[in-house]
């Protein structure tokens, strides 16, 4: 709050972003989100704890204890089918608050084998999470090794996990004219102030590069359409295929999205406080995502030499692992209001009208270990 205007402690994203596209002209949609969430100095995730009631939005291990503990026995259900390698690498995409890993492990511990071969790896870029995470999973037998990336983690059998981390991976948009595609691109609202910029989505003057990113399926869109395509989230699944492909392995991709895209439509959404916000407001102050394409992340771990099953509605994957037979045991030890909070979690998470359906699991293997857990059918 140093010297008269408080310029300087008022600095935010929203001005550093507005001056950088004075300099370099309008923003990608994906280039925009990848700033509001992770820039090292404002980004959503960089400095702050956005779950639970206080926060902005809360999700499936901070919902019930059941679903990292299915996770976990998932995983070990799996590396059992993998002839149980010994090391691996459990690795988590974008692990929160550590709660699902903590529930896992717990679970896992049934089998002492899975627990002794494991070294856990937690790709994880915000430092505030990574020391909530600290917190979570203090003592475990051995710590567990942050990294930046997937890249960094080292090769080996893996198994790997990842929920909701890939609806916050960058999105790109294109739209159609009549004068064909055209990425969507962010830029300031001519008429705000250098203090308080405000932005709106333009479409890039020459159509070049929009109808190179939309999927042949797609071209004969009608005018207007918005397609989304996440080149980030495709890097990720390939290369997470490349490494299943080469070393036994597995990964369990939960999220929500479509199961068939990619599909028509913009996705692209702000939560503030438990509510949805206009996604250009406030950037680095709101959580940013967009639904998930499983067919596109499935399509590119098979480019990288592994198989895929799924996706499977959330709600039907976590009853075929048996959640209601988890959520009875748990509640025979419990108070009549602990009850209650089991039920009113179980259809929370399985519920149709809940995180039943919109959310997915998309199961991701080695070449010739067949369809795991919970993915039978699909
Ligand atoms: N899996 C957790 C948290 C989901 S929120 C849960 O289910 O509760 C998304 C998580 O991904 C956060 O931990 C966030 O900091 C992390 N994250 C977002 N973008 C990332 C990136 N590009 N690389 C690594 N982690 C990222």
């Amino acid at each position: 709050m140093s010297g008269g205007d408080g310029r300087q402690a008022a600095d935010s994203l929203a001005r550093h972003l507005a001056r950088r596209m004075l300099v370099d002209g309008p923003m990608t949609v994906a280039a925009f989100m990848g700033e509001a969430l992770g820039h090292p100095r404002f980004g959503y995730y960089m400095g702050r704890d956005p779950f639970g009631a206080g926060g902005d939005f809360t999700t499936a291990p901070e919902i019930s204890q059941m679903f990292g503990e299915l996770v976990g026995l998932w995983c070990v259900d799996t590396w059992a089918r993998l002839g149980g390698p010994s090391p691996f690498h459990l690795v988590e995409l974008g692990p929160g608050r550590g709660t699902l890993m903590r529930d896992a492990l717990r679970a896992a511990a049934v089998v002492p084998d899975f627990a002794r071969a494991a070294t856990v790896h937690l790709v994880e870029t915000s430092p505030a999470l990574r020391a909530r995470q600290k917190e979570t999973l203090g003592g475990l037998p051995r710590e567990p090794l942050w990294h930046d990336r997937l890249d960094d983690v080292p090769e080996g059998p893996m198994l790997l996990i990842a929920n909701e981390f890939f609806d916050a991976l960058p999105i790109r948009q294109v739209q159609k004219t009549s004068h064909g595609w055209f990425e969507r691109l962010i830029d300031v609202e001519p008429d705000s102030t250098e203090e308080t910029p405000r932005f709106r989505f333009v479409l890039e003057a020459f159509g070049s590069s929009g109808a190179r990113l939309v999927p042949g399926g797609l071209r004969g869109a009608p005018e207007g359409s918005v397609v989304e395509v996440s080149p980030a989230s495709c890097a990720v699944a390939r290369l997470i295929g490349e490494r299943i492909a080469t070393h036994p392995g597995a990964a369990i991709l939960i999220d929500y999205g479509y199961a068939h895209g990619p599909a028509v439509g913009d996705t692209l959404q702000a939560l503030r406080g438990h509510a949805y916000a206009p996604v250009l407001e406030a950037p680095g102050e709101a959580d940013l995502t967009a639904h998930v394409d499983f067919a596109s992340l499935a399509g590119a771990a098979r480019e990288g030499g592994a198989e895929a099953f799924g996706p499977v509605d959330q709600g039907a994957w976590l009853t075929r692992l048996g959640i209601a037979q988890r959520a009875a045991m748990l509640k025979r030890n419990a108070t009549p209001a602990q009850a209650s909070g089991i039920d009113a979690a179980l259809a929370r998470l399985i519920g149709t009208d809940q995180m039943g359906t919109l959310f997915k699991a998309l199961a991701l293997a080695s070449p010739g270990l067949g369809a795991p857990a919970g993915f039978e059918s699909s």
